[in-house]
């Protein structure tokens, strides 16, 4: 940790990362080292299966908790910290009444698949729907983004579609309900890349699309400014942490994540490997279509100038790993996975295709099923433990491969999140892709993004540039496999996804 004599007064940078099981708060130095990090988790609410909600309180009140905690482990005067920036689980939605503040209804979390149903009809209904939303938003129709989570509010809970038409009440993503309350109801606003997860915004004229709000209707008056991503949000209200403290950063968290690891160049990608796994990587100015059902989004947009991105996900990738663990209970601890996969080497018969609600980018088969192949009598534990690491890999790889037919192309790429502590895992990486990769120094890269974009506007740094000195890496990882020996690895991986493909 820096000594706080290092730096000068008003120097910290107080960043919130609202994430979807906990709300965190770290205060960074101006060099982005991290000083204090306060965390809360609150309840997840499954009220019917496939629903997932989060109670408004619980976000705010586990967020104010965590900052405080944060500024408290710091050991730091409130005054010294010259500027706050959010980041936040995307899509997720909120309506709150204008005037009392009041939600109208818990937050819908961006798993949730309640709308499932009125996507279908919506597909059934209106010829090329889906071809209109991916024209405007970059995005797919898809009950992951706000859109038709909004819709389901407005026609399932009492008298909102009323309230919202008389202009009673407020959408927000969750970086706008933390704006609102953090500012006491001043800033009513989010920033371009939330916007651009919400399936209503224009990502190329950067603005509220009217004709998908009218055609999902939607009251144009119950959504926020679409502000910079660095920009003035206004100041957190004194009574809350004891001082006014400017809010100049706000992003999504995997935009977050591009900018925490300084992928400003176009052809610069992450990969965070989490419970899931999300790859964006940065196109430049140009808004590349996928013709793989890979996303289009805006990675930040900084002085109205708008840096556009390509990502893709996968659903199971440190989930496969909790699987072994807590579902065939092959092991006691996800870390024991390293030394099983060191001791089984490359020449792993076995493959695993963890499918389990179906197969994403590049099949995209929800019918699919996971599967195991490749047993014979001597397999043990840790052949089936290296496979779940290996699909991981092997599905970033078709990621990379959608993304080169897409007609782009990423030189290199820095991960993070929490299966990049596996260091078997990350080398493994590197050879089933063919490019180099770097782990950094600072892994809260979520976080750091949000204080990287609340620094330029509080003017602690002047330029990207200058930020991407402050990216540091702690461990490089280079491909040592020939082409051959990658190729045939990959060739195992797709004669196994074949076998598990549905009949559709
Ligand atoms: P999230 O933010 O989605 O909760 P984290 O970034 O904290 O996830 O990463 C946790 C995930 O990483 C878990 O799914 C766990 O199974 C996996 N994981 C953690 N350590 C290792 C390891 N050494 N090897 C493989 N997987 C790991």
């Amino acid at each position: 940790m820096p000594d706080k004599k290092e730096n000068t007064m008003s120097d910290y940078i107080l960043s919130f990362d609202q994430g979807t099981t906990s709300s965190r708060a770290i205060i960074f130095s101006a060099r982005g080292e991290i000083c204090a990090i306060g965390q809360h988790e609150f309840p997840q609410i499954f009220p019917h299966s496939g629903w997932v909600e989060h109670n408004p309180d619980d976000i705010w009140e586990s967020t104010l908790q965590a900052a405080r905690d944060a500024i408290e482990q710091a050991g730091i005067d409130v005054a010294d910290i010259r500027v706050a920036g959010i980041t936040n689980q995307r899509e997720t939605t909120l309506i709150w009444d204008r005037h009392t503040g009041e939600p109208v209804y818990n937050a819908i979390v961006w798993q949730d698949r309640r709308t499932a149903a009125y996507c279908q009809q919506l597909e059934d209904e209106h010829e090329n729907i889906e071809q209109l939303i991916t024209d405007h938003t970059g995005l797919l129709l898809d009950p992951y983004f706000s859109a038709t989570k909004i819709v389901w509010l407005l026609d399932n809970v009492d008298g909102v579609r009323a309230r919202a038409e008389r202009g009673e009440l407020m959408f927000g993503t969750v970086d706008t309900y933390l704006l609102w309350r953090l500012t006491g109801g001043e800033v009513y606003a989010t920033d371009a890349t939330n916007a651009s997860r919400t399936m209503l915004f224009n990502i190329h004229r950067q603005c509220w699309d009217d004709e998908l709000l009218a055609l999902l209707g939607i009251p144009p008056g119950m959504l926020p400014e679409v502000k910079n991503s660095a920009d003035d949000f206004g100041a957190i209200r004194a009574d809350l942490f004891g001082r006014r403290i400017p809010i100049g950063g706000v992003a999504g968290d995997q935009q977050a994540a591009l900018i925490g690891q300084a992928c400003f160049t176009p052809g610069m990608a992450k990969s965070t490997y989490g419970t899931g796994c999300f790859m964006v990587m940065n196109t430049g100015d140009e808004a590349v279509r996928s013709t793989h059902r890979l996303l289009t989004t805006v990675a930040y947009r900084l002085d109205n100038q708008v840096t556009y991105a390509v990502e893709g996900s996968i659903f199971m990738a440190g989930a496969t790993i909790q699987w072994i663990r807590d579902g065939l209970r092959l092991i006691r601890d996800a870390s024991e996975s390293e030394s099983l996969a060191h001791q089984t080497g490359y020449e792993n018969p076995v493959y695993m295709v963890p499918a389990f609600t179906g197969l994403g980018a590049p099949y995209w088969d929800p019918e699919a099923r996971g599967a195991i192949l490749g047993l014979s009598r001597d397999t043990g534990i840790k052949e089936i433990v290296t496979a779940g690491l290996q699909a991981v890999c092997y599905q970033t790889r078709d990621l990379l491969e959608a993304m080169r037919e897409d007609g782009i192309r990423p030189e290199n790429l820095r991960a993070d999140g929490g299966m990049v502590a596996n260091s078997w895992l990350v080398q493994f990486l590197a050879d089933v892709l063919g490019i180099p990769i770097a782990c950094p120094k600072v892994t809260e890269t979520t976080a750091l993004g949000a204080a990287f974009l609340a620094g330029l506007q509080a003017g602690m740094y002047q330029s990207l540039d200058e930020v991407a000195t402050l990216w540091q890496d702690d461990k490089a990882y280079t491909p040592q496999v020939d082409d051959e020996a990658r190729a045939q690895l990959y060739q195992g991986w797709r004669t196994a996804v074949e076998r598990v493909r549905s009949a559709g």
